[in-house]
């Protein structure tokens, strides 16, 4: 059973100039077959703890720890941490020209399977995963993300979400951008990644509207580079009347 462990965790941007301290000390615990949404007010630190656990080259751990089942995560290189278990969707999915996605999949699903899936069983897999994300057939043989609207991309996250089945699931603002309809197909694959009760999720989120088809187990306000409050489903209920401006001093709306 999965367990990732943040302990006072320190992190610093790399900056042209001197290196900026953005996460003042975060601690999070999340098991499997819990979700926890961490919400909060722009520029609070939540993408920089998304990177840093991923291991982003940009962001400095200077102190603190992040394990996984007891392992140092920290201490592992990005693609090691990808094989142990750990997915990022990032904000900004990054465009790969000249990388099918098809491929891309592929690829990715090989190193983290640690073999190559059987090709049959791979393509009935993929299909049925696109399918259920309603994703056109045709979006296989493009590039990765080129092109792509915002909700094509963030479709594409979980998409990759379904067929890695990572341990644990760091989603960063996997909402933003999406229409209604998208926003159902998007959260609907996350209810399924999280049925199997085997995997964690953290879900960055700004606003309270996915809290609505993705109930949270566990609800962290994120402010100034750490947690500031933590609760239940409730508190994002809580959030959603009153904005950050408890935390920021700034009015600024959750909703
Ligand atoms: P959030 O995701 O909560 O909106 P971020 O983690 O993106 O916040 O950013 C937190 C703070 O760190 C912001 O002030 C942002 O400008 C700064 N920051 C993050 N990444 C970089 C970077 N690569 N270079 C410079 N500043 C950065
Ligand atoms: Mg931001
Ligand atoms: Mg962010």
């Amino acid at each position: 059973m999965a367990t990732l462990e943040i302990k006072d965790l320190h992190v610093s941007v790399v900056t042209d100039d001197a290196p900026k301290e953005i996460l003042k000390g975060v601690d999070l615990t999340i098991k499997a077959g819990e979700t926890h949404a961490i919400m909060g007010p722009n520029g609070s630190g939540k993408s920089t703890l998304s990177y840093a656990i991923a291991g982003h080259p940009k962001y400095e751990v200077t102190s603190g720890s992040v394990l996984l089942d007891g392992e140092d995560v920290l201490g592992m290189a990005v693609d090691e941490r990808a094989r142990a278990g750990i997915f990022l969707a990032m904000q900004y999915p990054v465009e790969v020209p000249g990388v099918s996605m098809s491929n891309f999949l592929r690829t990715a699903a090989t190193a983290v399977r640690g073999e190559a899936p059987q090709v049959r069983h791979w393509v009935k897999e993929v299909k049925s995963a696109m399918s259920e994300l309603e994703i056109d057939p045709s979006f296989a043989e493009r590039s990765v993300n080129e092109g792509f609207s915002g909700g094509e991309k963030k479709r594409h996250e979980i998409l990759q979400l379904a067929l890695l089945n990572p341990k644990i699931a760091i989603l960063d603002e996997t909402d933003s951008g999406l229409d209604v309809d998208a926003l159902r197909v998007v959260s609907e694959g996350v209810n399924r990644f999280r049925a199997n009760g085997e995997s964690g999720v953290m879900l960055i989120t700004h606003y309270t509207r996915i809290l609505k088809h993705i109930t949270p187990d566990f609800v962290h306000v994120f402010a100034g580079g750490r947690i500031v409050e933590s609760g239940g489903a409730e508190l994002a209920a809580r959030l959603e009347d009153e904005g950050y401006v408890k935390y920021t001093g700034k009015q600024e709306a959750a909703q």
